[in-house]
């Protein structure tokens, strides 16, 4: 079961997304190379979301392509494309009744032929991913016990699970607390797949992106490596902040520091 993973490169060309005839998304376009690791940044209700469900085709944008190695994803055929993408969404929640383990083993489906259900070797492999994000002694958890951080834990492990050679995540550590979600980010910036993740914390986006991408109202406002787009301007000019910038003398990532918003009285 040593499987060595390997990515794809991801293309999002001038995506562009509208609900009820407002537009959400106008012209996104990035390209993470392969095994890249982009993070996703900018103010809620930008479109973070909306660009990620977009690259995993849960919805169809109104224009612009997305291609993952050389393949438009809207002519792939949907079992296929799980093979090759998996998606862990922002808030994942289900009715049905089912372990940890079992979600999990979801993650295998794209892999089994329809007669064929879950073999031992899917198990075998669904337990490896479960013992990597720390959730081995949980398993036979029902999943509604569980608390948020750890679902958020065993839906990444469902989508290693997927075996894909793109990652795409939705701020997965909204729910993990500071030693977990720095495990899970250095996890997935050395797994070697192709990582698109929408991140919330800029630091935490700083210490791991290779590149990053902001999003500001439907528009990517900047796109570079996170000491060319973690400016004090940009963090005024998309999230009305101020802050100062300075690469950490140990990591030598950018680090910022946020100053309180002036009070009025
Ligand atoms: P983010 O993830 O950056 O917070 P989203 O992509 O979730 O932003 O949302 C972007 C905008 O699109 C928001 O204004 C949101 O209200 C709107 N939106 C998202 N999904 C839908 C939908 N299904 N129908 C209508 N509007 C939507
Ligand atoms: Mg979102």
């Amino acid at each position: 079961m040593s499987h060595l993973a390997t990515g794809e490169p991801l293309s999002v060309q001038e995506v562009t997304v509208s609900f009820s005839g407002s537009a959400v998304l106008q012209g996104a376009t990035v390209l993470v190379p392969e095994g890249g690791f982009t993070g996703i940044i900018g103010p809620n209700g930008s479109g973070k979301s909306t660009l990620l469900r977009s690259i995993a085709r849960l919805l169809a944008p109104d224009g612009g392509a997305i291609v993952i190695g050389d393949d438009d994803i809207a002519r792939l055929p949907r079992r296929e494309l799980a093979r090759r993408l998996a998606l862990v969404e922002q808030n994942v929640t289900t009715d049905i009744d089912l372990t940890a383990l079992q979600v999990v083993l979801l993650g295998r489906i794209p892999h089994q032929s329809a007669w064929q259900g879950s073999s031992e070797v899917d198990r075998a492999i669904a337990l490896h991913h479960l013992e990597k994000v720390g959730m081995a002694d949980k398993a036979d958890r029902s999943w509604h016990r569980l608390s948020g951080g750890e679902q958020q834990r065993v839906q990444l492990a469902r989508a290693f699970a997927q075996e894909p050679t793109v990652l795409a995540l939705d701020e997965p550590t909204n729910h993990l607390d500071i030693a977990h979600a720095l495990q899970l980010l250095a996890t997935v910036q050395h797994i070697g797949l192709t990582v698109v993740a929408a991140l919330h914390d800029l630091n935490l986006a700083a210490m791991f992106c290779d590149h990053l991408m902001v999003l500001h109202e439907g528009r990517v406002m900047s796109s570079g490596a996170p000491e060319e787009v973690l400016t004090p301007e940009l963090l005024r000019a998309v999230y009305g902040v101020e802050a100062s910038v300075e690469p950490n003398p140990i990591t030598g990532r950018v680090a910022i520091s946020f100053y309180p918003p002036t009070v009025s009285h």
